[in-house]
């Protein structure tokens, strides 16, 4: 047989990250639960033609895509959104606005392997439905800020920009939407020059591709400051202006929550995902080069899969990378404490009795483990020092016969005979 390894891009989580990465996984619940967020589960397996729909050239070229064996042509999903968009088309079309949904879970892209960077990720994700006002767009800032600050991430910082500003003035200049959209891609990859070009061979005007020229530039950590002379710089633009004027009401109102999150403004920024259609962000750290969540408002994803015209912003994180980002800080995990148990038959004949007295524990939420190695109490014992268990219950000949056991603490390493009937007790 040859030696199996993991298919590349794909990686085994081991009991310590596999604890990091549910660690996150909880405090992403949390915050769900925290801001009125209901969770759903959609189906890693989606129609190619769902998630192509609106996805973007980028993410599109790098699915994993084939046809399934009833000649379907499937993907796995790359991100949550189009599931949750096409959901709230379809299933959830007649209920009530605002909707609030949180999914978690596993998604895949082609990406080339690297430090932060994998085939399959895991993100949670929040999607705000049916509100086009800027309180909502504060909200998925404010939350996202919150699961930062839950995790124990420091120095984080947000990237904010719109794209109503750019799409406005190409817009103004009756550049094609397609074309508009690849000027996006390509300044989404800081190639500016080559959107600029692009622009220009598209019949803009010289004035138009100044304006871009000068947005592009545009970004400063005095975001009030900032947003002023974007305004300066799109007048007479009505839809950027409009743009402008949104992005000012959104910062206004996390200014006014008095958040504490550390804000820039960024007039050139561009996300690859086509379907934004307003405000747009981006959480970063020092520490790390890539992105630990971003997301955006999208108003026209859900009429387009066949839905009610519905309004939406959302935000997207990756699992992994906030677990780097914690490796990178060393932020410790906040301890639960719990008395993990292990039972340890003296003999063999004893494992009955130490099975009985495991579920028993179990049915009173204590973690036990049975010794199923049939060891002798002292390797056993110190197996359990080693994992850093708190009990163990050794179940000998003499204490059964009183019908009870010996309970050792191991951490204190002390031990005393307890009647099995006053165990739970004992422990709690
Ligand atoms: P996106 O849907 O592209 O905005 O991605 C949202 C978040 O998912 C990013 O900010 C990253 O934290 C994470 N992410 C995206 N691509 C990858 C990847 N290939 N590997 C790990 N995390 C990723």
């Amino acid at each position: 047989m040859p030696q199996f390894k993991t298919v590349r891009g794909m990686r085994d989580f081991l009991p310590e990250e596999a604890k990091i990465m549910k660690y996150i996984e909880d405090k992403a619940r949390r915050v769900a639960e925290l801001y009125g967020y209901q969770e759903i589960i959609t189906p890693v397996v989606e129609s190619y033609e769902l998630l192509a729909a609106k996805a973007g050239e980028e993410i599109r070229s790098r699915m994993f895509a084939f046809r399934d064996l009833g000649d379907r042509m499937v993907a796995l999903r790359p991100e949550f959104t189009a599931s949750v968009a096409r959901l709230v088309a379809t299933t959830l079309r007649n209920e009530p606005k605002p909707l609030r949904l949180f999914s978690v879970g596993s998604v895949y892209r082609y990406d080339e392997p690297q430090r932060g960077r994998y085939r399959e990720f895991w993100q949670s994700n929040y999607e705000l439905m049916g509100s086009d006002k800027p309180e909502a767009d504060a909200e998925i800032i404010m939350l996202t800020n919150s699961l930062m600050n839950a995790v124990g991430l420091r120095n984080c910082t947000f990237k904010i920009g719109h794209v109503g500003v750019l799409r406005g003035i190409m817009a103004e200049e009756n550049l094609e939407e397609k074309t508009q959209n690849t000027a996006m891609q390509l300044m989404d990859k800081k190639l500016y020059d080559d959107a600029l070009k692009l622009v220009k061979d598209a019949g803009a005007q010289e004035k138009c591709v100044t304006t871009l020229e000068k947005l592009v530039e545009l970004k400063g950590a005095d975001v009030f400051e900032t947003v002023e002379r974007m305004k300066e710089c799109v007048k007479n633009y009505k839809k950027a202006e409009a743009a402008v004027e949104n992005l000012y009401e959104i910062l206004k109102l996390i200014s006014e929550s008095k958040s504490k999150i550390d804000i820039a403004v960024d007039a050139g920024f561009a996300r690859g995902l086509e379907y934004y259609t307003g405000m747009i962000f981006e959480v970063t750290m020092p520490e790390i080069d890539t992105a630990l969540g971003g997301g955006g408002r999208y108003d026209r994803l859900i009429e387009l899969f066949g839905g009610e015209p519905t309004p939406a912003v959302g935000v997207a994180h990756g699992i992994d990378r906030i677990m780097l980002a914690m490796q990178t800080q060393k932020v410790p995990l906040e301890k639960r404490e719990e008395n993990k148990v292990v039972i340890i038959p003296a003999k063999e004949e004893f494992i009955g009795k130490a099975m009985d007295i495991s579920r028993m524990l179990r049915d009173a939420s204590i973690p036990t483990e049975v010794e199923v190695m049939g060891r002798k109490i002292t390797k056993a014992l110190e197996d359990a020092d080693r994992r850093q268990i708190k009990y163990a219950i050794i179940v000998g000949e003499k204490e059964l016969k009183e019908e009870a056991v010996v309970l050792r603490d191991l951490t204190k390493r002390e031990q005393k005979t307890v009647k099995i009937r006053k165990i739970i007790e004992e422990i709690a």
